[in-house]
Order: C-alpha cells, then sequence, then structure tokens
C-alpha cells in the first residue's frame, strides 16, 4: 500500500469491523512515513468501553506509542475516516505526529450525529500548530471523502445516545 486512498481504504476497513463489533464507524490508521507500514490501527470505542475519549485516532495514537515504547510518533501520518475533533487534533499535536489525511469533513456529516460539533477547521487549526522547531501539522482532507461520509450516514437510524458518542 502506498497511496492515501489506499491507507484511508484500509480506515473504512476498521470503521466497518468497529461497527460489526458495536462502534461507531469511525476509523483510523497510523503508517509509519518512512517504510509506509501500518503501525496502529483503532476503531471508535466510546460506547462500548464506556469511555468519552476512546475515539479511534486516541485509541490508533495509544497503540502505535505502545508498539514503538515512545510517545514521541513524529515519524508517524494519521489517517482518520472523519475530520478529527479538537481532542484528537491535540493529542496528535501532544504526539507530534506532523501529518493528518482525513476523509469527510465535520460538515459531510449530519449535524444531529454530534453534539459537539465545533465550528473549526483542522486544515486551518494545523496551521497553526508548533510540533517542534517551527515544524507545523499539515491537515489535509477530502480523501475518499464521499466514502467515509457514508460510513457514518449508516448510523442515522441508530439510537441517539450512541450516536452522540460518535
Ligand atoms: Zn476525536
Amino acid at each position: 500500500m502506498n497511496s492515501h486512498e489506499q491507507y484511508m481504504d484500509k480506515a473504512i476497513e476498521v470503521a466497518n469491523s468497529t461497527k460489526l463489533n458495536g462502534g461507531v464507524a469511525i476509523g483510523a490508521v497510523l503508517v509509519d512515513s518512512k517504510s509506509g507500514s501500518i503501525v496502529s490501527v483503532g476503531g471508535s470505542m466510546v460506547a462500548i468501553s464506556h469511555d468519552p475519549t476512546a475515539h479511534a485516532e486516541i485509541n490508533a495514537i495509544r497503540k502505535a506509542a505502545e508498539a514503538l515504547n515512545t510517545d514521541d510518533l513524529f515519524s508517524l501520518t494519521l489517517y482518520s475516516t472523519l475530520e478529527p475533533c479538537h481532542m484528537c487534533l491535540s493529542a496528535a499535536a501532544w504526539a507530534r505526529i506532523p501529518r493528518i489525511y482525513f476523509g469527510a469533513y465535520r460538515k459531510d456529516v449530519d449535524e444531529t450525529l454530534f453534539d459537539i460539533k465545533g465550528d473549526f477547521s483542522d486544515e486551518e487549526e494545523g496551521k497553526r500548530m508548533n510540533l517542534r522547531e517551527n515544524i507545523g501539522m499539515s491537515v489535509i482532507g477530502g480523501i475518499n471523502e464521499q466514502a467515509c461520509a457514508q460510513l457514518l450516514a449508516s448510523h442515522y437510524e441508530a439510537p441517539h445516545h450512541l450516536v452522540r458518542l460518535a
């Protein structure tokens, strides 16, 4: 695998399997920027684990840090099927992840899906991040956008308590 679309396909695959396991269809993948190998994956486990911080990106970040035995993930690139929330964008900055690619924009998703949506753009916020020595964060959305947005469309009929915890 080597293209952004292929890594996003993997994130979509993770989102689908997360949904099958009772989570919400959001997936994240962390890739070694040099070798291109996948270091970790994560799904949104909030409703299952009763952990409001168990977003797909956070889960992938925790697993990668554990696997690599470091809190410095500067060598990795993050893929997420949905534009990361404030918490996940900040967690990526704390982990010094310099590149994020996401699929669906927050605006692509029905606003009733999220109680906390946030009127901000990750692409703009990323430019203001300073990871180290003036190295900023590059955030680019719209990778396989329709397929990623479609993942969450299937949750429109889900009980509100599940949906709002996405
Ligand atoms: Zn999040």
